[in-house]
Formats: structure tokens, sequence, C-alpha cells
């Protein structure tokens, strides 16, 4: 069986098998992703971010559905989960959600695990967009948990950040302490079928427009994305078809602009650049004694060695092994 071939040609069995390969970091995975790269590059990455209980799945879901149903997109989901140790879809959620979407060929959903570093997730989640990109899904939706770097880590690979939010959550509006508003190119306040749900709209637009003066004031260029803020339940559905259009709009927008351009020449950047930190490291930790590696902390740590001076001194004696 060829694993590339299959997955090109649109086998679910053949990408859920490369998906665990990647997850592993296993090199037939890994090498596999190679072969699939230049077939890469088309899929539109849209994360989805928010407070726990903002209604994210859910809202997930619907979305799905939509962009399946009447946007005709093959649509793949990427659950994110920072906390979890359990991966391939063991969560009690994941399993209801898997057995909703599961009879619709057009949808493919997968969630992800903890796999050592936060780093280590966002690489792993890079990942399998490429895969599922390579495989034909024309939008990626990728949803993680609103609990700080994790997030801002993953916003970093999507073309399109959609922040969620709900009334009731607490007393102040949750994304603005996480000071995940920054990263949003879209703002949707879930659960709208609640009385106080327009408060939250309402709380949100001002600090916005807040963001707007400031960026008016400083004279920024008129190419500009306004974010929106729509109204969206989950529960019955409203506002759902309105923030999958909002969605499309600003491909429509990162197109027009350039920014598809260069924020994926970014992203190239630092892909390139995250794995090449990585691979030195390694490299150099598979050199440098241990024993002078720890003494070098220990001068640092008892103000006898700056850590500038310290790395210098690691440095020269790593360069003799
Ligand atoms: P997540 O933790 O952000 O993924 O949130 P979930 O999708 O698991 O939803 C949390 C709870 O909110 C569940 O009990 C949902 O049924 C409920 N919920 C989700 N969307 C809505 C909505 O639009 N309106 C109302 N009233 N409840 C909702």
């Amino acid at each position: 069986m060829d694993l590339t071939q299959d997955v090109i040609s649109g086998n679910r069995l053949a990408l859920s098998r490369l998906l665990t390969l990647i997850e592993n970091q296993d090199e037939r995975g890994l090498s596999a992703l190679d072969e699939l790269y230049p077939r890469t590059g088309t899929a539109h990455i849209v994360g989805i971010t928010g407070p726990s209980g903002s209604g994210k799945s859910t809202l997930v879901n619907r979305l799905a559905l939509d962009l399946v149903d009447r946007k005709e997109k093959k649509t793949a989901i990427i659950a994110v989960d920072p906390t979890s140790p359990f991966s391939g879809g063991a969560l009690l959620g994941d399993r209801v959600r898997m057995r909703d979407l599961s009879e619709r060929p057009e949808i493919f959903i997968r969630s992800m695990a903890t796999r050592g570093a936060l780093g280590g997730l966002a690489r792993a989640t890079g990942e399998a967009a490429l895969a599922m990109d390579a495989a034909g899904y024309e939008v990626i939706l990728v949803e993680t948990v609103g609990a700080g770097q994790s997030e801002v880590e993953i916003a970093r690979l999507a073309h399109t950040t959609v922040v969620i939010e709900a009334p009731g959550l607490g007393d102040d509006v949750q994304a603005a302490k996480a000071g995940i508003l920054e990263i949003a190119d879209i703002l949707a306040v879930n659960k709208s079928d609640k009385p106080n749900a327009s408060i939250t709209a309402n709380a949100l637009k001002a600090m916005l427009e807040i963001g707007e003066e400031l960026r008016k004031a400083s004279g920024e260029e008129d190419m500009h994305w306004t974010v929106p803020v729509l109204q969206v339940s989950a529960l019955n559905g409203e506002g759902i078809t309105e923030l999958s259009d909002e969605i499309a709009r600003h491909r429509d927008w990162l197109k027009k602009s350039g920014a598809w351009e260069s924020r994926s020449r970014d992203r190239s950047i630092d892909l390139v650049e995250r794995l090449l930190k990585e691979k030195l490291f390694d490299e150099w930790r598979g050199r440098v004694d241990k024993e002078g590696f720890e003494q070098a902390i220990a001068k640092v740590n008892g103000r006898v060695l700056s850590p500038r001076q310290a790395l210098e001194i690691l440095l020269q004696r790593s360069s003799k092994n």
C-alpha cells in the first residue's frame, strides 16, 4: 500500500494512519509529508478559539455542516486539546461529535492532544493541517481552548482566526482578559438565544473601536480588515450562515490585499526556523558534556558567570568535541 497515493486519492483510513504517524513523529509519516508538500497551500485554515464552555465544539459542528451542505466545501476539523493526555478521539465529547458527523463523508474530524511541549503541539497541528490539505480538504477548522500561549501559537498557523465568546461566562469579557482579542479576525458571540448576548456583543464592539481609533491615529494602510462582531447561536443555528460567509469574505480579503501571500511566507519562515532551532539544539546537546553544562548552570545561578558568559564557555567547549 502506498500511503501518499492513498491519501491523495481521498482514502480516509490512509489519512488517519498518516496523522497518527505524524503525531508520533514517525519518520515514515514525516517523509510521506515531504512527498505531499507540493500538493499543499490551497486549503483555507480557520482557527476557532475561545473559553471553555463558550460552545466551540457545537459551533464548529454547525459550521462544518454549513460549509459542506451550502458551500459544498470538503471540510476537516482538528480539535486541539492542550490539557488532555489522550489522543485519537479518546475523549467522550469527541466520540459524541464523531457520531454526529461520521455519516458525512465530506467531513473529516481528528483530535490532537499534548505531546510534550506546547511547541510540539503547534507543530503537530501544523503538520496535520498539511496532510489534510494534501488530501483535498478545502477548509480546515482548527479548534482550540482559550488557554493562552497555545492559541497564539496555533493562531499563527491559521489564515483566519475566529474568537468565540458567550454571555454569562464571567462578569467580564473573557477574551479581553486572556488578551486573545488581538488575534481575532472575526468575533462571534455564541448563545445569542440568551437574553444578555447583546450586552456581551456591545462590550466587544466598544473594545474593538478603541483599537480602531488607535490604528487610525497611527495612520496605518487603508487596505485594512475591520473585525466584525456577529451574534450566533450554535444551538438553534441562528447566524451560522453569516459566520460562514464572513469567513469566506476574510479569505477573499486576504487574497486581494496580498496578506494571504505575506502570511504564507511568514509561515514558511516560521516552519523552517522552528525545525532549524530544534535540530541545532539537539545536535549541540548531543555534543556538550553534561557535567560541564551542569557546572555552567551552577555558576550562573551562583552569580559567578552571567548567562552570556556561560554561553560563550559552553559553545567553546562543545566546538572542541
Ligand atoms: P466548548 O467547551 O467551548 O467546546 O463548548 P461546548 O460546545 O461543549 O458547549 C458547552 C455548553 O454550551 C453545552 O452544554 C452546549 O449545549 C451549550 N451551547 C452551545 N452552543 C449554545 C448556544 O448557542 N446556546 C445555548 N443556550 N447553549 C449552547
